[in-house]
């Protein structure tokens, strides 16, 4: 990035922020910090910045409701931070429309990596969807690259169709098991991870890696 991007923090525990505001600056963002939900949309409409990173919890304004506020008025992405993994496929259920999930305890690496990741997205597709760099023919289970072509499961079609409507966005295990399942269907979450892995393997045998497995979280289509 040729010029420094603006990160907010918003985290309640002061260590933790202190630690993330750090890490940031080392990496070469701007920083700004708040610790309290009802300082977020204030300082939002005063400032610029180019990311958010927003705890769950937090005194004054909860993240969710933080999230869906900036979401209606704003294309900022946001990257949430919780405390349990259980949390992600909650959050995801929501569809608050967050760029990226983290749970905590984190990594610091990892959170600078999906920071850049997400400010990489933002800026490469603003408020569109990216052209897919394959086609997938749903009706015989066929993804074609050219004049390459490789044939898919029904899974691993379905699988791929769902990743395929929200290209750059994650979904859950559980999401996943329902579009292609159905949601009464008894099905491992983990039975989606063997699915994927077969589904990724072709894909590669176009040279397409496309599907990112995101720690925690679950999948997403990254083109
Ligand atoms: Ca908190």
């Amino acid at each position: 990035m040729s010029t420094a991007s603006h990160v907010l923090v918003v985290e309640d525990e002061p260590k933790l922020a202190a630690a993330l505001r750090d890490y940031l600056l080392a990496a070469g963002f701007h920083v700004s910090v708040l610790h309290r939900g009802d300082a977020v949309l204030p300082w939002l409409d005063a400032h610029r910045t180019d990311a958010v990173l927003l705890d769950l919890m937090l005194p004054g304004m909860d993240g969710l409701e933080i999230c869906r506020s900036i979401r209606r008025d704003r294309d900022l992405p946001i990257l949430m931070l919780t405390a349990r993994s259980e949390d992600i496929d909650r959050l995801l259920g929501l569809e608050l429309g967050a760029d990226d999930y983290l749970c905590k305890p984190y990594n610091l690496r990892e959170v600078v990596l999906r920071v850049r990741a997400v400010l990489r997205r933002a800026t490469a597709q603003p408020g569109a969807h990216p052209a897919l760099p394959f086609t997938l023919d749903a009706d015989r289970f066929v993804v074609r690259r050219d004049s390459r072509s490789v044939e898919l499961t029904a899974t691993e079609c379905r699988l791929l169709a769902k990743l395929c409507e929200r290209p750059g966005r994650i979904l859950s295990r559980a999401q996943l098991v329902t579009a292609v399942y159905g949601d009464d269907h008894d099905v491992s979450e983990r039975a989606i991870d063997s699915h994927v892995k077969n589904l990724r393997r072709k894909l590669e045998s176009l040279e397409l890696a496309v599907i990112d497995a995101v720690y925690g979280a679950g999948f997403r289509l990254d083109v």
